[in-house]
């Protein structure tokens, strides 16, 4: 969070341990940075002085973790080999970060609608649940990667064997899909009303990520359960934001997933243009690899597009749905957003070309077919 950095930023680390604050750190530490523990222990710059806090003075193993409300019963901070955990969605991103979880010693209990893509991690040593209902009555906590806000919901809440009607105080529902901040909030009601506690903990980060346990969590909600679930977000991640009440999270995966989806946009048309005019598309890979503008997502997704391969690491049609967000919460904050709104045109525009289950930066063929709908006019 370079922004709110007056100080050199250090290098992201996994945290190792409760933040406590460094000795140059002010007294004051604002809300939104107050969890912003993927610093290493040295200079920790708070800009932002909003909201007094203490910082924690023992380690988290040693403190019970109140939930907000006070009707939650107290979490007990999972631990491996002593804390079940479920996994509701085993995905590209599910499975991955149930591998994670299960390398990390945790007993871990995973559904998925399609039975077939838990085979692998039972062969690994996770239990299959019958139904999300059945996953959350057997864990202390449990985590749903879902694909939109349809299926989140649905997950929850349907009647009969939806999750929530396997919560009980002192269980946790942590929702690591990408929904919108609505979703989110009607999920988080629920599962209150149900006596457990709620955190959105939306990732940022792909398939690789996933697999290496580098995702970085953007968490709202109950704090309680952000410090319960602290030491499995570590095995599944490199950093961890708590930003505040639930939606705040959401809104922030969707910020970050406007930008990539404009840029991905914006650097397939690059190619293409370069591509018209007769430039070698590596070429211009390795000159913005090299420049202000070079990113990762550019190098590792450039050298694929160039040969027109798009395996998927994020599917294009989760890409469209969180442009689509994006957009509409844009709308409903008076926001313009005309790049996101283009790019987004290009994205439904690939999805009606039959690839919203390719990667998305198959966005390229949309600009393909856009550039040879031009040259026949
Ligand atoms: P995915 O491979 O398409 O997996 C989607 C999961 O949702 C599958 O387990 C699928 O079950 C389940 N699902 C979909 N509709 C359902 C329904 N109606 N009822 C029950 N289950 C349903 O997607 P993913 O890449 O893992 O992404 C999952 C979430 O993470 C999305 O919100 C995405 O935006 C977000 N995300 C993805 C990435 C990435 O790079 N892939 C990165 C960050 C965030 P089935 O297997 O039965 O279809």
């Amino acid at each position: 969070m370079a922004l709110l950095s007056r100080a050199p930023v250090p290098a992201l680390t996994r945290r190792s341990g409760p933040y406590t604050a460094p000795p140059s750190a002010p007294p004051q530490f604002g809300r939104h940075i107050r969890h912003a523990v993927a610093y290493g222990p040295a200079p920790f710059s708070a800009a932002v002085a909003a909201v007094p806090r203490a910082p924690a003075s023992r380690p988290l193993s040693a403190r019970p973790a109140r939930s907000a409300l006070a009707c939650h019963a107290e979490l007990v901070v999972a631990a491996p080999s002593k804390t079940v955990l479920g996994f509701l969605g085993i995905g590209i991103m599910g499975v991955a970060m149930t591998r994670n979880l299960i390398k990390a010693g945790y007993q871990v209990v995973v559904w998925n609608r399609n039975p077939d893509k838990c085979k692998a991690l039972a062969e690994e040593g996770a239990q299959v649940a019958a139904s999300p209902r059945e996953a959350v009555a057997a864990a202390t906590y449990t985590f749903a990667m879902l694909s939109d806000p349809e299926a989140a919901l649905h997950v929850a809440l349907r009647a009969g064997d939806g999750a929530v009607a396997g919560l009980a105080p002192g269980k946790g529902y942590v929702d690591v899909s990408t929904v919108d901040a609505a979703t989110s909030r009607t999920i988080a009601s629920a599962v209150r009303a149900a006596g457990a506690a709620f955190l959105e903990a939306p990732v940022s980060g792909s398939k690789g990520p996933a697999e290496q346990g580098k995702l970085i969590f953007l968490t709202a909600g109950d704090e309680a359960l952000f410090t319960a679930v602290s030491a499995p977000l570590d095995a599944m991640g490199k950093a961890k934001f708590f930003l505040g009440a639930e939606g705040a999270g959401a809104n922030m995966k969707l910020v970050v997933n406007m930008v990539m989806g404009a840029m991905m946009a914006s650097f397939a048309e690059g190619l293409a243009l370069a591509d018209k005019v007769g430039l070698r598309q590596q070429d211009v890979i390795d000159v913005i690899g090299l420049g202000a503008i070079a990113a990762p997502m550019f190098a590792l997704k450039g050298p694929a597009m160039a040969k027109r391969a798009y395996a998927p690491a994020f599917p294009l049609k989760h890409q469209q749905k969180d442009m689509r967000l994006a957009l509409a919460l844009g709308d409903e904050v008076a926001q313009p957003l005309p790049t996101a709104a283009a790019a987004n045109a290009l994205y439904v525009a690939a999805r009606r070309q039959g690839l919203g289950d390719s990667d998305f930066s198959a966005v390229l063929e949309a600009v393909a077919e856009q550039q040879a709908a031009a040259g026949q006019q």
